[in-house]
């Protein structure tokens, strides 16, 4: 059963909460209440050590600090994957579709974002950012998104000419543009850190080098067995999976349908020379293709002094296919032999090919950034860091916009299917969203599985 949020699909079905017989979960009666003094036994598992396990993570016991919570990563740290690969941008909700969670969580993500970071000390910058029409054909599309920004309700956002642009990026050229002065920027994976250390203090455990293999019903009391790829095991009575690339390849070990599937999109970034990095302030981005789900290339500053060009979106011949030699011809095959997946490429064929073409060799890029700086010249870029993005995509080929939850059945008494919830499509910009996710995602699981709001009396 999927929880869409934004309700356009109607084979979906809102998660419900199903009336559960009270247990107590701490009364000492209980064999289930789980003593917070032991490492492989939890009431609520988390699979997923990126930025959306982590929040979900200390959401739970923000909200319930009686619980006793585990989190597993595969990896040997925390924001491996998206997390810790990505262009470092605090999004204000601008291009989102009016109304969604996703606009909603960004907009609350940005807030909530700025408040985390000044409380924590941890390095951001609110260096605003252009949105750039470079020529009169797009400044329809720039002025309808103008709308949208406003509709959203990001913050202080204007339209400005010409001569503003020069005032506010003074090498970058431009007809028109749209400013949001409260884009920000931050090292996502230094956020993540964050939300583990808050985890820990809470009273959470974190288990990495546990790649999930299998998940079971502990016949002996009633609990789930979690196994791990070199046969470790831990036992929870809940579980939520925000594994990232590999969310649809976690729900189908509890039968859930196999869509929305991860189609897995390199970004290559473009590195700008220390000696040129002056030329950009704040982050500049183009007028984006509507159909697309890319912001388009762009110009990012980061928090080390570097600046990122790009990214690019080339499908990966892997799930964390980094680079074009990082192959799985199995994988490949599979993600190519889907409907939804052929229904995509054809439809994005022009695309794809040119940034396939651009990927192979990155200095036909160049004319696209001199469009917006003509002073960035060849010499001046060099080949940056990588990041692929979890795209969730729907068997009928649509992209998954929103955020999706999924558990299998509605069944109690099969405890792998109904009390196993995964989060399949983390809505992008889902860094900046992450503590609103993180929220919603424990609303659900306490609406789903009443117990685990319960406090000891
Ligand atoms: C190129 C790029 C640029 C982006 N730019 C921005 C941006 O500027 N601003 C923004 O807000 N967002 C941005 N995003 C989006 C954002 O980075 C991601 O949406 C976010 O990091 C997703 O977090 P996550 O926790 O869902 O996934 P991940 O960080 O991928 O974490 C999932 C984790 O699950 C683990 N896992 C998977 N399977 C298992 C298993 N079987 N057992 C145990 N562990 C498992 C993985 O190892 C991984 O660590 C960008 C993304 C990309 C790729």
């Amino acid at each position: 059963m999927i929880s869409n949020f934004t309700s356009t699909k109607m084979k979906l079905v809102q998660i419900t909460t199903i009336k559960m017989k009270n247990f107590k979960l701490f009364s000492n009666s209980n064999k289930r209440l789980y003593s917070k003094c032991k490492t492989n036994s939890y009431d609520v598992l988390v699979v997923g050590g990126g930025i959306v396990g982590f929040a979900t993570a200390r959401a739970l016991l923000s909200r319930n600090k009686h619980l006793h919570v585990g989190l597993v990563e595969k990896e040997n740290r925390p924001s491996v994957h998206q997390s810790g690969h990505n262009s470092g941008v605090i999004h204000a909700g601008i291009y989102y579709k009016p109304g969604t969670m996703r606009a909603k969580m960004c907009i609350e993500g940005l807030y909530k974002t700025y408040e985390y970071c000044a409380k924590n000390n941890i390095p951001h910058k609110k260096c605003g950012k252009l949105i750039v029409a470079t020529n009169e054909s797009q400044i329809k599309s720039l002025n309808d998104l103008y709308e949208r920004g406003l509709e959203n309700g990001t913050p202080d956002i204007k339209l400005i000419n010409r001569n503003d642009i020069k005032t506010i990026e003074p090498y970058c050229n431009g007809v028109r543009a749209i400013h949001s002065p409260h884009t920000g920027i931050v090292d996502w994976a230094v956020v993540t850190k964050h939300y583990a250390a808050d985890f820990i203090n809470l009273g959470g455990q974190i288990t990495y080098n546990f790649k999930v293999k299998s998940f079971e019903e502990y016949k002996h009391n009633r609990a789930l067995r979690i196994i791990s790829e070199k046969n470790k095991e831990i036992l929870a009575d809940y579980i939520i999976t925000c594994g990232g690339l590999q969310s649809d390849e976690l729900s189908l070990m509890t039968g859930c349908q196999p869509d929305p599937y991860i189609l897995p999109i390199r970004g290559e970034y473009l590195l700008l020379g220390k000696e040129k990095a002056h030329l950009v302030k704040g982050n500049i981005y183009p007028v984006p293709d509507p159909s697309l789900p890319f912001l388009g290339v762009h110009f990012t500053p980061r928090m080390d002094g570097s600046v990122f060009l790009g990214p690019n979106a080339v499908l990966a011949l892997k799930q964390e296919g980094y680079s074009w030699g990082d192959v799985s011809v199995s994988n490949t095959i599979r993600l190519l032999k889907l409907e939804g997946v052929q229904k995509l490429m054809t439809k994005h064929m022009k695309f794809g090919i040119n940034e396939t073409i651009k990927s192979l060799f990155p200095a036909l890029q160049l004319k696209e950034i001199q469009n917006y700086i003509p002073d960035i010249k060849q010499n001046d870029i060099n080949k940056g860091p990588t990041g692929v993005r979890a795209q969730p995509l729907w068997a009928d080929g649509t992209m998954a916009e929103d955020l999706v939850l999924d558990i299998a059945s509605n069944d109690p008494s099969d405890l792998v299917k109904h009390r196993i919830m995964h989060c399949r499509s983390a809505p992008s910009p889902s860094a900046t969203s992450s503590l609103p996710i993180g929220e919603v995602i424990v609303d659900k699981m306490f609406a789903k599985y009443p117990r685990l709001s319960l406090i000891p009396n």
